[in-house]
């Protein structure tokens, strides 16, 4: 159901898309982060849509936020940049700040004036995050910080951490307590190049040595880290979800706009029999991930529990990413193995949904301990 804030903010995100989608090629050739882009997305009221005005944000609902993923989600770097501010950062600092929390970071996050980064991953402990070795000591006055994360996104470019470190070693994952860091309190950061897509979205190691955080920077409760973290993931689902239908939509229409123009055998592809069933096997993937995030999320709306429906939506919809970038490579032909069509960064920035936030795998064991009440993780 969309109601016409849902229809302006696609609209808007179209329009601003007309000039920074192609401006964004440019940042994606030399892994450089669009810094203005980013101030424009934050102008638009684009990484704080479901924020209060009063705390800075543009006050609409979490539909909202999914109608301006799906538009942006054939421009992966960005997209990405809108899900970790607000459904990494924002979504927990809401859920779990204190009021000083809240006003202290969610205004400037919301408006885009600074970033924010989610710091779970460490090079040990990826799907099995609740191993992870990063230490948090009382030292009588403030917290001590000690570890490293790795593969963490806007990690040059946050201004504020969220951290998961463990506060009592021997708890295991009740032992894990989330912290919100600051660059200025003595963070340092490398950058991660070489990947596969997302190339004009930031990744970086975070280092923590002996960083000095006081307890007010706790986020919820000493050893509830690991469940906010599990908490924010089930958001963060749902959202990587409406990305993947976004990328479908975009490599479909490329794909139509193809096969309309291109000729062989005396005709366009779009009449033979074998090109149409990739565009209908396109189009099935794309709508049955569609009405997937949407379960997930009308669940999650109504304050039901969603974890299920945001693995569900989470694997199908970043599998089936794959598949449509894939046939819209195949439609196009050899032309499609080119970055000069667009449908070559489709399909590089279509592989790491399947990976991040969870892999398929962890989607999978998830979806089983739902169905089975036995967890089949270690
Ligand atoms: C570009 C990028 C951005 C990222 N951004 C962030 C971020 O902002 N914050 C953050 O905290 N993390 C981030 N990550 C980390 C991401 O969430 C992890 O890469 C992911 O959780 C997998 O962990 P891993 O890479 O260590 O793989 P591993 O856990 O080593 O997994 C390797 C393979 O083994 C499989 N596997 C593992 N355990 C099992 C099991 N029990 N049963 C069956 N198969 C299993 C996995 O599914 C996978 O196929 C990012 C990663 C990338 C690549």
């Amino acid at each position: 159901m969309e109601i016409p804030e849902h229809k302006e903010i696609r609209t808007l995100a179209r329009r601003f898309l007309e000039e920074a989608g192609p401006e964004l090629k440019a940042y994606e050739e030399k892994e450089a982060f669009p810094w203005p882009l980013v101030e424009r997305m934050g102008a638009l009221g684009f990484l704080g849509v479901f924020v209060p005005e009063e705390l800075g944000g543009a006050g609409l609902d979490f539909f909202a936020y999914l109608a301006l993923l799906e538009e942006m989600g054939g421009y992966a770097s960005l997209r990405s940049i809108l899900s970790v501010q607000q459904s990494l950062v924002l979504t927990p600092l809401l859920a779990y700040g204190t009021e000083a929390q809240k006003r202290r970071y969610v205004p400037r996050l919301a408006r885009g004036e600074v970033l924010g980064a989610f710091g779970l991953t460490e090079p040990g402990a990826g799907s099995d995050a609740a191993s992870l070795s990063t230490r948090a000591h009382w030292d009588g006055e403030a917290y001590v910080l000690e570890g490293q994360k790795t593969f963490i996104s806007h990690g040059n470019v946050a201004q504020v951490f969220l951290i998961f470190a463990k506060t009592d070693p021997e708890a295991g994952a009740k032992g894990i307590t989330s912290f919100l860091v600051e660059r200025e309190d003595g963070v340092k950061t490398a950058p991660l190049k070489g990947k596969l897509g997302l190339r004009a979205a930031d990744t970086g190691v975070v280092f923590l040595d002996g960083v000095r955080v006081p307890k007010e920077r706790i986020l919820g409760r000493e050893g509830e880290g690991f469940r906010i973290a599990l908490a924010t993931l089930d958001t963060g689902r749902i959202s990587l979800a409406a990305g993947a239908v976004g990328l479908m939509q975009r490599a479909l229409d490329l794909s139509l706009a193809y096969v309309r123009e291109r000729r062989q055998f005396g005709k366009p592809l779009a009449g033979f029999q074998l090109i149409q069933a990739h565009l209908a096997e396109m189009k099935l993937d794309l709508e049955a991930s569609r009405l997937l995030t949407y379960q997930a999320a009308w669940k999650k709306v109504r304050g039901e529990r969603y974890t299920l429906e945001a693995s569900l939506a989470k694997l199908y919809a970043s599998e089936a990413a794959n598949r449509v970038a894939y046939r819209a490579i195949q439609v196009h032909g050899g032309y499609g193995f080119f970055e000069e069509y667009e449908v070559a960064r489709l399909y590089r920035d279509a592989r790491i949904l399947t990976l991040y936030e969870g892999t398929s795998e962890v989607q999978k064991l998830l979806i089983g301990a739902h169905l089975t009440g036995m967890r089949a993780f270690a």
